[in-house]
């Protein structure tokens, strides 16, 4: 089955906005086993819609739009495919009663305007929409689809994933199954070498690494006639992967590190307290993204001074004469300051050179300490980092979170 993108706003023709509706569904279609060769972006303008619907359904099955379904004149997606597949639009009731409550809700009223985004072909398949007033649509005509999907990202997803995904999974005859292990802490390469029988004699299901910022992505993918073969055939190959890499292995699929790490810590029950410097609270914030975690997180400082260390972390003055304040020595009195105030099992800290400037011999931008007090011990790690003072401070946020996965 092949499938075609059309993304539909004069906005992504100028540039003004990236285009990720059709990434998100190059992504979701190709993991589903639905071919795309092509993807077009057209302005709000009728002819040249016509020309893109032209010719895509002459090369594909099924053409899939995003944009041009507001109430305003200028959105006509939903219009020009009507008109292109010979099919009047009729007000559609139901639709259109959802659109009222929709603004009932928001102490609103719908606009005449808004009526518009209830009108449909007779035939359509209505989709609903959860998170904005303008339905989604599929329309047919003899053995050829269009898919007509709102523009705004939230919505658009929301839409593909509970009703064309589903659908297009109906009329094809294998599912493909995806599952992705997360791993940080080994580069591409040296995973490449550590899964090099696996990945050697795949097929089906297939194995493919992405090497993403700070992490690597394993995806294993099958297909299969129904989702519990494929999932059966996945299964052995992620129990390998898994006995292989062992606690290198953060999380699956959507899992993020710091969710990860969170959710370790609010298991345990550990109580945690971060003092920042060269980070500027990002571990906080990574750590505060979790939602639950108020059971364990005290506080987080952002002690970027000397002063603040001292006075706040009770970090020794002659330790900062001595060391500096980008030392072994700084960040584990760091750490276990922090953690002193509410007497936490884990204090965490970061202190280090995130440049551009104030880099020496001895200490080179990207030098960063990262310490960690649990229950009684502290460690701490030098890192020699790369990259601009952004990645630096990204870089130590995941180094730091990842210790407390180990
Ligand atoms: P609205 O009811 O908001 O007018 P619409 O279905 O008519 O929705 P558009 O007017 O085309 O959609 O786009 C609305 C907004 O959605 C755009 O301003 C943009 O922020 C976002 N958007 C549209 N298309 C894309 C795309 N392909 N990728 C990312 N964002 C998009
Ligand atoms: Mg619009």
């Amino acid at each position: 089955m092949k499938a075609e993108i059309i993304s539909v706003g004069t906005e992504i023709l100028l540039g003004d906005i990236v285009n990720t509706n059709s990434q998100f569904l190059a992504k979701e279609l190709a993991s589903i086993g639905v071919e795309v060769y092509y993807q077009q972006t057209v302005g709000d303008n009728e002819d040249r819609l016509i020309k893109c619907f032209e010719e895509s359904l002459k090369r594909s099955d099924i053409v899939i739009t995003t944009g041009g379904l507001g109430p305003t004149d200028d959105d006509m997606t939903k219009e020009v495919a009507a008109k292109y597949f010979n099919q009047k639009l009729e007000l559609h009731n139901p639709s259109w009663d959802k659109i009222n409550l929709y603004f009932n809700k928001i102490n609103k009223v719908p606009t005449e305007n808004n009526k518009k985004q209830a009108y449909f072909p007779k035939d359509a398949i209505i989709l609903e929409n959860n998170n904005g007033t303008a339905p989604g649509a599929i329309l047919k005509k003899d053995n050829k689809t269009i898919i007509i999907l709102p523009g705004p990202p939230r919505e658009m997803v929301a839409m593909f994933n509970e009703s064309v995904k589903p659908y297009l999974i109906n009329l094809t005859e294998d599912v493909i199954i995806s599952k992705t292990i997360k791993v940080y802490g080994i580069g591409e390469s040296r995973l490449e070498i550590k899964l090099q029988d696996i990945l050697k004699k795949q097929s089906n299901p297939t194995v493919a690494l992405y090497a993403k910022e700070m992490a690597v992505d394993i995806r294993v993918t099958a297909k299969a006639e129904n989702e519990d073969k494929a999932l059966s055939l996945i299964k052995p190959v992620i129990e390998n992967i898994k006995s292989i890499l062992k606690n290198s292995i953060y999380g699956e699929d959507d899992e993020t590190l710091e969710d990860s790490v969170a959710k370790i810590l609010v298991d345990k029950n550990l109580k945690i307290a971060v003092a920042e410097s060269c980070t500027g609270g990002m571990v906080s914030s990574q750590l505060i993204n979790y939602p639950g975690i108020s059971s364990i997180f005290m506080e987080g400082c952002v002690t970027y001074s000397n002063e603040a260390k001292m006075e706040r972390l009770g970090v020794k003055r002659e330790t900062l004469n001595k060391f500096g304040a980008v030392s072994e020595e700084t960040a584990i009195e760091m750490a276990q300051g922090v953690s002193k105030t509410f007497n936490t099992n884990i204090g965490l800290s970061t202190t280090g050179i995130a440049g551009p400037e104030g880099g020496t011999k001895d200490k080179p931008v990207g030098l960063v300490y990262i310490g960690i007090y649990i229950n009684g011990q502290t460690i701490v790690k030098k890192l020699n980092l790369n990259g601009n003072r952004q990645l630096i401070r990204q870089r130590a946020t995941k180094d730091i979170l990842n210790e407390l996965r180990l």
